[in-house]
Protein backbone atom coordinates (compact mmCIF):
# COMPACT_ATOMS: atom_id res chain seq x y z
CA UNK A 1 0.00 0.00 0.00
CA UNK A 2 1.34 3.93 -0.91
CA UNK A 3 1.21 5.71 1.98
CA UNK A 4 1.77 9.43 2.17
CA UNK A 5 2.72 10.35 5.63
CA UNK A 6 2.82 14.68 6.36
CA UNK A 7 3.19 16.42 9.26
CA UNK A 8 2.48 20.01 8.66
CA UNK A 9 3.69 23.03 11.11
CA UNK A 10 2.64 26.81 10.46
CA UNK A 11 4.78 27.06 7.62
CA UNK A 12 5.92 24.14 6.86
CA UNK A 13 5.10 20.66 5.41
CA UNK A 14 7.57 17.43 5.92
CA UNK A 15 6.63 14.24 3.99
CA UNK A 16 7.62 10.66 3.48
CA UNK A 17 6.01 8.23 1.24
CA UNK A 18 5.68 4.81 2.11
CA UNK A 19 5.36 1.69 0.56
CA UNK A 20 3.94 -0.43 3.35
CA UNK A 21 3.77 -4.23 2.44
CA UNK A 22 3.35 -5.20 6.49
CA UNK A 23 4.11 -3.40 10.00
CA UNK A 24 7.85 -4.28 9.02
CA UNK A 25 8.67 -4.54 5.60
CA UNK A 26 8.02 -1.25 3.80
CA UNK A 27 10.04 0.97 1.79
CA UNK A 28 10.39 4.71 2.06
CA UNK A 29 10.09 5.89 -1.18
CA UNK A 30 10.85 9.84 -1.08
CA UNK A 31 10.74 12.40 1.78
CA UNK A 32 11.30 15.78 1.83
CA UNK A 33 10.45 19.25 3.09
CA UNK A 34 8.80 22.59 2.17
CA UNK A 35 9.83 25.23 4.21
CA UNK A 36 8.94 29.09 4.85
CA UNK A 37 5.78 28.54 3.17
CA UNK A 38 3.84 31.90 2.77
CA UNK A 39 7.02 33.67 2.51
CA UNK A 40 8.79 35.21 -1.28
CA UNK A 41 11.84 32.19 -0.17
CA UNK A 42 9.55 29.14 0.56
CA UNK A 43 12.09 25.85 -0.08
CA UNK A 44 11.35 22.60 -1.42
CA UNK A 45 14.00 19.92 -0.39
CA UNK A 46 13.02 16.69 -2.15
CA UNK A 47 14.89 12.83 -1.95
CA UNK A 48 13.48 10.36 -3.43
CA UNK A 49 15.09 7.73 -2.27
CA UNK A 50 17.92 5.73 -4.76
CA UNK A 51 18.51 8.99 -7.15
CA UNK A 52 19.23 11.93 -6.78
CA UNK A 53 17.43 15.03 -4.91
CA UNK A 54 16.53 18.78 -5.74
CA UNK A 55 15.83 21.46 -3.59
CA UNK A 56 14.01 24.71 -4.84
CA UNK A 57 13.28 28.09 -3.80
CA UNK A 58 10.47 29.76 -4.82
CA UNK A 59 7.29 31.93 -3.19
CA UNK A 60 4.42 29.52 -2.06
CA UNK A 61 1.70 31.35 -0.95
CA UNK A 62 -0.64 28.58 1.22
CA UNK A 63 -0.73 24.94 2.53
CA UNK A 64 -3.11 24.37 -0.34
CA UNK A 65 -0.45 25.14 -2.80
CA UNK A 66 1.95 23.36 -0.85
CA UNK A 67 0.56 20.64 -1.08
CA UNK A 68 0.18 20.68 -4.72
CA UNK A 69 3.51 21.35 -5.11
CA UNK A 70 4.56 18.25 -3.12
CA UNK A 71 2.31 15.97 -4.98
CA UNK A 72 3.95 17.45 -8.06
CA UNK A 73 7.37 16.67 -7.11
CA UNK A 74 6.28 13.03 -6.15
CA UNK A 75 4.94 12.32 -9.69
CA UNK A 76 8.02 14.81 -11.66
CA UNK A 77 9.62 12.79 -14.18
CA UNK A 78 12.72 12.84 -13.45
CA UNK A 79 12.45 13.41 -9.31
CA UNK A 80 9.64 11.47 -9.10
CA UNK A 81 8.79 8.10 -7.67
CA UNK A 82 4.90 7.76 -8.75
CA UNK A 83 3.38 7.75 -12.08
CA UNK A 84 0.40 9.26 -10.78
CA UNK A 85 -1.28 11.15 -7.59
CA UNK A 86 -3.64 8.35 -7.83
CA UNK A 87 -1.04 5.90 -7.00
CA UNK A 88 -1.48 6.97 -2.87
CA UNK A 89 -4.07 5.02 -1.70
CA UNK A 90 -4.36 6.87 2.29
CA UNK A 91 -2.88 9.60 3.65
CA UNK A 92 -1.21 9.58 7.16
CA UNK A 93 -0.96 13.07 9.49
CA UNK A 94 0.92 13.57 12.60
CA UNK A 95 -1.50 16.06 15.14
CA UNK A 96 0.22 17.45 17.79
CA UNK A 97 -2.70 17.46 19.87
CA UNK A 98 -5.80 15.51 20.62
CA UNK A 99 -6.58 15.79 24.16
CA UNK A 100 -8.46 13.20 25.91
CA UNK A 101 -10.30 13.02 23.01
CA UNK A 102 -8.41 10.46 20.70
CA UNK A 103 -6.37 7.65 22.83
CA UNK A 104 -5.69 5.75 18.89
CA UNK A 105 -5.56 6.88 15.14
CA UNK A 106 -8.88 7.76 13.68
CA UNK A 107 -9.88 7.95 10.55
CA UNK A 108 -10.82 11.72 9.67
CA UNK A 109 -14.38 12.62 9.49
CA UNK A 110 -16.48 16.07 10.50
CA UNK A 111 -16.41 14.79 14.12
CA UNK A 112 -12.59 14.30 14.25
CA UNK A 113 -12.13 17.52 12.59
CA UNK A 114 -14.37 19.51 14.92
CA UNK A 115 -12.26 17.79 18.03
CA UNK A 116 -8.78 18.56 16.21
CA UNK A 117 -10.03 22.05 15.78
CA UNK A 118 -11.29 22.44 19.80
CA UNK A 119 -7.75 21.03 20.75
CA UNK A 120 -6.51 24.35 18.84
CA UNK A 121 -6.94 25.74 21.84
CA UNK A 122 -4.05 23.97 23.69
CA UNK A 123 -1.53 23.84 20.95
CA UNK A 124 -1.99 27.02 18.82
CA UNK A 125 0.99 26.90 16.90
CA UNK A 126 0.49 23.32 15.70
CA UNK A 127 -3.02 22.11 15.18
CA UNK A 128 -4.17 24.76 13.37
CA UNK A 129 -1.68 23.79 10.70
CA UNK A 130 -2.29 20.45 11.07
CA UNK A 131 -6.11 21.55 9.97
CA UNK A 132 -4.87 23.29 6.70
CA UNK A 133 -3.14 19.81 5.93
CA UNK A 134 -5.84 17.88 5.77
CA UNK A 135 -7.91 20.55 3.96
CA UNK A 136 -4.54 20.42 1.04
CA UNK A 137 -4.60 17.02 0.49
CA UNK A 138 -8.60 16.70 0.58
CA UNK A 139 -8.29 19.11 -2.41
CA UNK A 140 -5.73 17.47 -4.48
CA UNK A 141 -6.86 13.63 -3.21
CA UNK A 142 -10.57 14.28 -2.71
CA UNK A 143 -10.78 10.39 -2.34
CA UNK A 144 -7.99 9.20 -0.47
CA UNK A 145 -8.70 8.56 3.21
CA UNK A 146 -6.76 10.30 5.42
CA UNK A 147 -5.82 8.96 8.53
CA UNK A 148 -4.64 11.14 12.00
CA UNK A 149 -1.89 10.29 14.69
CA UNK A 150 -1.82 11.48 17.95
CA UNK A 151 1.15 12.90 19.84
CA UNK A 152 -0.77 12.84 22.73
CA UNK A 153 -2.90 9.37 22.61
CA UNK A 154 -0.04 7.24 23.96
CA UNK A 155 -0.22 9.28 26.75
CA UNK A 156 -3.76 8.69 27.30
CA UNK A 157 -3.37 5.56 29.35
CA UNK A 158 -2.09 7.61 32.07
CA UNK A 159 -4.14 7.29 35.89
CA UNK A 160 -5.72 10.61 37.22
CA UNK A 161 -2.66 11.04 39.78
CA UNK A 162 -0.45 11.32 37.37
CA UNK A 163 -2.50 13.93 34.85
CA UNK A 164 -4.26 16.21 37.09
CA UNK A 165 -2.48 18.92 38.78
CA UNK A 166 -3.01 19.98 42.22
CA UNK A 167 -4.91 23.05 41.08
CA UNK A 168 -8.59 23.88 41.36
CA UNK A 169 -10.74 21.11 39.99
CA UNK A 170 -13.29 22.69 38.21
CA UNK A 171 -10.43 23.76 36.08
CA UNK A 172 -10.18 20.51 34.73
CA UNK A 173 -14.35 20.31 34.42
CA UNK A 174 -14.31 23.80 32.60
CA UNK A 175 -11.55 23.81 30.67
CA UNK A 176 -9.35 21.06 30.33
CA UNK A 177 -6.58 21.87 32.33
CA UNK A 178 -4.75 18.77 32.82
CA UNK A 179 -1.80 17.05 31.41
CA UNK A 180 -1.63 15.22 28.25
CA UNK A 181 1.99 14.57 27.47
CA UNK A 182 3.61 15.00 24.04
CA UNK A 183 6.29 12.87 22.00
CA UNK A 184 3.78 10.05 21.90
CA UNK A 185 4.36 8.67 18.39
CA UNK A 186 8.12 8.36 19.43
CA UNK A 187 7.80 7.05 23.03
CA UNK A 188 5.58 4.27 21.75
CA UNK A 189 7.62 3.57 19.18
CA UNK A 190 10.92 3.29 21.02
CA UNK A 191 9.52 1.96 23.81
CA UNK A 192 7.69 -0.95 21.37
CA UNK A 193 10.87 -1.32 19.64
CA UNK A 194 13.72 -1.22 22.97
CA UNK A 195 11.70 -3.95 24.33
CA UNK A 196 11.99 -6.71 21.46
CA UNK A 197 15.45 -5.45 20.18
CA UNK A 198 16.70 -6.06 23.92
CA UNK A 199 14.49 -9.45 24.29
CA UNK A 200 12.15 -8.45 27.01
CA UNK A 201 8.33 -9.10 26.67
CA UNK A 202 6.37 -5.32 26.67
CA UNK A 203 3.65 -6.74 28.69
CA UNK A 204 5.69 -7.66 31.42
CA UNK A 205 8.58 -4.86 31.42
CA UNK A 206 8.99 -1.18 33.11
CA UNK A 207 10.87 0.96 30.50
CA UNK A 208 12.12 4.39 30.47
CA UNK A 209 12.59 6.95 27.27
CA UNK A 210 14.24 9.90 27.20
CA UNK A 211 13.21 11.68 23.97
CA UNK A 212 16.06 14.39 23.96
CA UNK A 213 15.78 16.83 20.83
CA UNK A 214 14.89 20.35 19.90
CA UNK A 215 11.80 19.78 22.45
CA UNK A 216 12.56 16.70 25.53
CA UNK A 217 10.11 14.42 27.15
CA UNK A 218 10.95 11.78 29.22
CA UNK A 219 7.89 8.83 29.94
CA UNK A 220 7.60 5.52 31.81
CA UNK A 221 6.46 2.93 30.23
CA UNK A 222 5.07 0.19 32.46
CA UNK A 223 3.86 -3.19 30.78
CA UNK A 224 3.82 -1.45 27.11
CA UNK A 225 1.70 1.88 28.37
CA UNK A 226 2.74 5.12 29.62
CA UNK A 227 2.24 5.43 33.15
CA UNK A 228 3.92 8.88 33.22
CA UNK A 229 5.40 11.66 31.22
CA UNK A 230 7.43 15.01 31.61
CA UNK A 231 5.40 17.38 29.20
CA UNK A 232 2.08 18.64 30.26
CA UNK A 233 -0.91 20.57 29.24
CA UNK A 234 1.46 21.69 26.70
CA UNK A 235 5.07 20.74 25.61
CA UNK A 236 6.49 23.38 27.85
CA UNK A 237 6.54 21.15 30.85
CA UNK A 238 9.02 19.27 32.44
CA UNK A 239 13.23 19.48 31.34
CA UNK A 240 15.27 21.80 29.78
CA UNK A 241 14.37 22.30 25.84
CA UNK A 242 16.09 24.30 23.10
CA UNK A 243 13.89 27.23 23.54
CA UNK A 244 11.78 26.55 26.21
CA UNK A 245 11.90 26.64 29.93
CA UNK A 246 10.58 23.12 31.48
CA UNK A 247 9.25 23.48 34.65
CA UNK A 248 9.42 26.96 37.06
CA UNK A 249 7.94 27.65 40.01
CA UNK A 250 4.67 29.21 38.23
CA UNK A 251 5.04 32.34 40.84
CA UNK A 252 8.10 33.47 38.08
CA UNK A 253 4.96 34.07 35.91
CA UNK A 254 3.50 36.86 37.42
CA UNK A 255 6.25 38.24 38.97
CA UNK A 256 7.92 38.72 35.86
CA UNK A 257 5.03 39.84 33.93
CA UNK A 258 4.21 42.90 36.74
CA UNK A 259 7.93 43.40 36.66
CA UNK A 260 8.73 43.76 32.98
CA UNK A 261 4.95 44.56 31.84
CA UNK A 262 4.60 41.60 29.81
CA UNK A 263 1.17 40.40 28.61
CA UNK A 264 0.42 36.76 28.23
CA UNK A 265 1.29 36.13 25.01
CA UNK A 266 4.58 38.31 25.23
CA UNK A 267 5.23 35.84 28.70
CA UNK A 268 4.02 32.44 26.47
CA UNK A 269 6.61 33.66 24.04
CA UNK A 270 9.27 34.42 26.51
CA UNK A 271 9.01 30.98 27.86
CA UNK A 272 8.31 28.87 24.66
CA UNK A 273 11.04 30.56 22.64
CA UNK A 274 13.47 32.94 24.51
CA UNK A 275 14.35 30.21 27.37
CA UNK A 276 16.14 26.63 27.75
CA UNK A 277 19.39 26.37 26.30
CA UNK A 278 18.77 30.03 24.10
CA UNK A 279 18.14 31.44 27.23
CA UNK A 280 20.27 30.10 29.90
CA UNK A 281 23.61 30.17 28.16
CA UNK A 282 22.92 33.32 25.98
CA UNK A 283 24.82 31.53 23.16
CA UNK A 284 22.35 29.10 21.40
CA UNK A 285 19.37 26.52 21.03
CA UNK A 286 21.36 24.02 19.54
CA UNK A 287 23.13 21.23 21.50
CA UNK A 288 26.12 20.96 18.66
CA UNK A 289 26.72 24.67 19.46
CA UNK A 290 26.48 24.48 23.17
CA UNK A 291 29.28 21.61 23.28
CA UNK A 292 31.35 23.80 20.95
CA UNK A 293 31.21 26.45 23.37
CA UNK A 294 32.00 24.20 26.15
CA UNK A 295 35.19 22.87 24.65
CA UNK A 296 36.44 26.57 24.46
CA UNK A 297 35.87 26.79 28.71
CA UNK A 298 32.48 29.10 28.12
CA UNK A 299 30.70 28.39 31.68
CA UNK A 300 27.32 29.54 30.49
CA UNK A 301 27.62 26.67 27.88
CA UNK A 302 28.77 24.16 30.64
CA UNK A 303 25.92 25.12 33.39
CA UNK A 304 23.23 24.87 30.41
CA UNK A 305 24.85 21.05 29.37
CA UNK A 306 24.68 20.47 32.99
CA UNK A 307 21.18 21.39 33.68
CA UNK A 308 20.23 19.36 31.05
CA UNK A 309 22.04 16.16 32.52
CA UNK A 310 20.79 17.11 35.94
CA UNK A 311 16.82 17.34 34.10
CA UNK A 312 16.97 14.06 32.82
CA UNK A 313 18.70 12.29 35.92
CA UNK A 314 15.87 13.40 38.52
CA UNK A 315 13.06 12.32 35.47
CA UNK A 316 14.78 9.04 35.08
CA UNK A 317 15.27 8.96 39.13
CA UNK A 318 11.29 9.81 39.59
CA UNK A 319 10.20 7.32 37.09
CA UNK A 320 12.60 3.97 38.83
CA UNK A 321 10.55 4.62 41.91
CA UNK A 322 7.00 5.79 40.16
CA UNK A 323 7.23 2.02 38.47
CA UNK A 324 8.89 0.38 41.13
CA UNK A 325 12.13 -0.51 39.33
CA UNK A 326 12.92 -0.24 36.07
CA UNK A 327 14.32 -2.85 33.19
CA UNK A 328 15.50 -0.68 30.33
CA UNK A 329 16.34 2.91 29.87
CA UNK A 330 16.09 4.11 25.60
CA UNK A 331 17.65 7.52 24.40
CA UNK A 332 16.51 8.85 21.06
CA UNK A 333 15.96 11.91 19.12
CA UNK A 334 18.87 14.31 18.10
CA UNK A 335 20.75 14.89 20.90
CA UNK A 336 20.29 11.36 22.76
CA UNK A 337 21.21 9.87 19.68
CA UNK A 338 24.18 11.79 18.73
CA UNK A 339 25.89 12.91 22.26
CA UNK A 340 27.54 9.54 23.72
CA UNK A 341 28.47 11.98 26.64
CA UNK A 342 25.33 13.14 27.28
CA UNK A 343 24.18 9.12 27.87
CA UNK A 344 27.40 8.14 29.70
CA UNK A 345 26.87 11.63 32.22
CA UNK A 346 23.23 10.51 32.46
CA UNK A 347 23.94 6.57 33.60
CA UNK A 348 26.72 7.87 36.08
CA UNK A 349 24.47 9.25 38.38
CA UNK A 350 22.50 5.58 38.20
CA UNK A 351 25.98 3.97 39.29
CA UNK A 352 25.00 3.44 42.48
CA UNK A 353 22.47 1.25 41.59
CA UNK A 354 24.80 -0.97 39.10
CA UNK A 355 23.75 0.82 35.89
CA UNK A 356 27.28 0.30 33.65
CA UNK A 357 27.47 1.83 29.89
CA UNK A 358 29.91 0.45 27.93
CA UNK A 359 31.96 3.18 27.41
CA UNK A 360 33.63 1.58 24.17
CA UNK A 361 30.18 0.88 22.85
CA UNK A 362 28.58 4.27 23.82
CA UNK A 363 31.18 6.58 22.23
CA UNK A 364 30.88 4.41 18.86
CA UNK A 365 26.94 4.46 18.55
CA UNK A 366 25.44 6.85 16.65
CA UNK A 367 21.91 6.64 14.82
CA UNK A 368 21.62 2.48 15.04
CA UNK A 369 19.91 0.35 17.59
CA UNK A 370 22.48 -0.44 20.29
CA UNK A 371 22.64 -1.66 23.87
CA UNK A 372 25.20 0.05 25.44
CA UNK A 373 25.45 -0.74 28.76
CA UNK A 374 27.79 -4.00 29.72
CA UNK A 375 26.39 -7.34 30.08
CA UNK A 376 27.12 -7.25 34.23
CA UNK A 377 24.70 -3.87 33.98
CA UNK A 378 21.56 -4.08 36.70
CA UNK A 379 19.39 -2.46 33.86
CA UNK A 380 20.00 -2.91 30.44
CA UNK A 381 20.52 0.88 28.20
CA UNK A 382 19.96 0.99 24.66
CA UNK A 383 20.03 3.70 22.20
CA UNK A 384 17.02 3.24 19.75
CA UNK A 385 16.64 5.82 17.12
CA UNK A 386 12.93 7.21 16.61
CA UNK A 387 10.81 7.01 13.69
CA UNK A 388 7.34 8.42 14.25
CA UNK A 389 6.58 8.63 10.55
CA UNK A 390 6.84 4.95 10.85
CA UNK A 391 4.13 4.89 13.02
CA UNK A 392 1.83 7.11 11.65
CA UNK A 393 2.25 4.44 7.97
CA UNK A 394 1.58 1.65 9.96
CA UNK A 395 -1.74 2.80 11.83
CA UNK A 396 -2.57 4.19 8.99
CA UNK A 397 -2.86 1.28 6.45
CA UNK A 398 -4.28 -0.78 9.12
CA UNK A 399 -7.17 1.40 9.16
CA UNK A 400 -7.08 2.02 5.99
CA UNK A 401 -7.42 -1.40 4.73
CA UNK A 402 -10.49 -2.09 7.62
CA UNK A 403 -12.50 0.23 5.45
P1 LIG B 1 15.78 16.91 17.01
O1 LIG B 1 14.79 17.92 17.55
O2 LIG B 1 15.50 15.54 17.46
O3 LIG B 1 16.00 17.05 15.54
O4 LIG B 1 17.20 17.31 17.69
C1 LIG B 1 17.84 18.54 17.47
C2 LIG B 1 19.02 18.66 18.42
O5 LIG B 1 19.92 17.57 18.16
C3 LIG B 1 19.83 19.94 18.27
O6 LIG B 1 20.06 20.52 19.55
C4 LIG B 1 21.15 19.46 17.66
O7 LIG B 1 22.24 20.21 18.13
C5 LIG B 1 21.26 18.04 18.13
N1 LIG B 1 22.05 17.27 17.15
C6 LIG B 1 21.64 16.87 15.94
N2 LIG B 1 22.67 16.25 15.27
C7 LIG B 1 23.73 16.31 16.10
C8 LIG B 1 25.07 15.86 16.00
N3 LIG B 1 25.53 15.24 14.90
N4 LIG B 1 25.89 16.07 17.05
C9 LIG B 1 25.44 16.69 18.16
N5 LIG B 1 24.18 17.14 18.31
C10 LIG B 1 23.33 16.96 17.30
Amino acid sequence: MIILVINCGSSSIKYQLFDMKNDNEYNVLAKGILEKIGLPDTKLKHNPTGKEGFSRVSPIADHKLGMQVVMEALIDPVYGVLKSFNDIQAVGHRIVQGADFFDKSVLVDDDVLEKIGICCDFAPLHNPAHLLGIAAVKEVLPDVPQIVTFDTAFHQTMEPKAYMYALPYEYYEKYHVRRYGAHGTSHLFVSHKGAEFAGLDINNSRIITCHIGNGSSVTAVKNGKCVDTSMGFTPLEGMIMGTRCGNIDASILPYLMKKENMTPDEATAMMNKKSGFIGLSGLSSDCRDLCGFREQGNERAKLTLDKLVLDITKLIGGYIAEMNGVDLICFTAGIAENNAWLRRDVMANFAYMGIKIDNEVNDATRGIDRIISTPDSSVKVALIPTDEELVIARDTKHIAESL
